[in-house]
């Protein structure tokens, strides 16, 4: 099937659609000589990000990179990246500073048990502001609910919506602040109200293809966010199966032991198995159980995998 951006659109951006461990990657055209970049994928995955990226500019020069927000499968391009282009960093104004000083994020990618390499900012992206990507401009909007500090892009005159993990054909990502003690369920019900007025033709979403039928995809994520505010229980089970499918992406092989090793000391796994009221290995294992028997992983030998 073709894509939905016409010739015209494909003229100023490019989407490399990637997978779950590393989100989708648009490419500007901002000149014939210069490109920006939304997004970075995962540090695993950083050498092919480099490579696309690379061939999508078909010769311009890579001069910015922008994060939707700061989660690993968004940003763990940036380090390389800069360091094969020499781009300006452009970060959402909310997370700036903790990416300056790079501990408090650092914390968060352990609290998750996820990994990223250290990069530097150059300046912010403002929500309330407007941005120039492929001659075009571009809305900033604040879209906390997955994460307090994202932002959304919105093109107006095509109608073109880069919703990062805020809205998805089907669903959305996990709200992270619900599993950290915060409020994140009203956010997101905000920020799926704020999509349906700005109306997009287009969206480019953090993760899978890009999708038009949007009111439907507002339905879908509206019935789901209903469901998970009903029982907080089911977003924390959600959430701990889809931490460890993403741990499984990148680790692909592993034991039982190790994973739970791996988890052990990482915050919001103690915070969803507490919200599941289970003791932890209890919980780890009945999310590899689930997800086996979903048949996300299979179990060999004394072996996971992916499946
Ligand atoms: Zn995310």
């Amino acid at each position: 099937m073709s894509s939905p951006l016409a010739a015209f659109e494909r003229a100023h951006l490019r989407v490399i659609e990637r997978n779950w461990l590393s989100a989708n990657q648009i490419i500007f055209y901002d000149s014939e000589h210069a490109g920006s970049v939304v997004d970075t994928g995962y540090i695993k995955h950083q050498d092919m990000t480099v490579a696309l990226v690379r061939e999508a500019l078909a010769g311009r020069h890579l001069t910015r990179i922008l994060n939707t927000h700061l989660h690993s499968d968004h940003c763990g391009g940036n380090a390389l990246l800069i360091r094969s282009f020499g781009a300006e960093l452009l970060l959402p104004s909310a997370s700036f500073d903790a990416a300056k000083h790079w501990t408090p994020l650092e914390a968060e990618f352990a609290s998750v048990a996820q990994r990223c390499e250290r990069f530097t900012p150059t300046a912010k992206l403002n929500p309330g502001t407007v941005i120039s990507l492929g001659a075009r401009d571009w809305e900033i909007h604040a879209a906390p609910g997955h994460d307090p500090n994202s932002i959304i892009l919105f093109e107006p005159i095509e109608r073109i919506l880069i919703s990062a993990d805020a809205l998805w054909e089907n669903g959305f990502g996990i709200i992270f602040p619900e599993i950290d003690g915060q409020s994140g369920f009203t956010e997101q019900q905000s920020i799926l109200d704020r999509i349906e007025e700005l109306a997009p033709r287009i969206v480019i979403p953090g993760h899978g293809k890009i999708f038009t039928d949007v009111n439907a995809a507002l339905e879908r994520a509206r019935t789901r966010l209903t469901a998970l505010r009903a029982e907080p229980i089911k977003h924390a089970r959600h959430s701990l199966k889809a931490l460890i499918q993403f741990l499984m992406l990148e680790l692909e092989s592993t034991t039982r032991d190790s994973l739970a090793l791996h988890v052990q000391d990482a915050k919001l796994f103690h915070n969803m198995c507490a919200l599941m009221q289970m003791p932890q290995l209890q919980a780890v294992n009945w999310a590899i159980d689930s997800l086996v028997a979903g048949g996300h992983l299979t179990e060999r030998d004394g072996r996971i995998a992916l499946a």
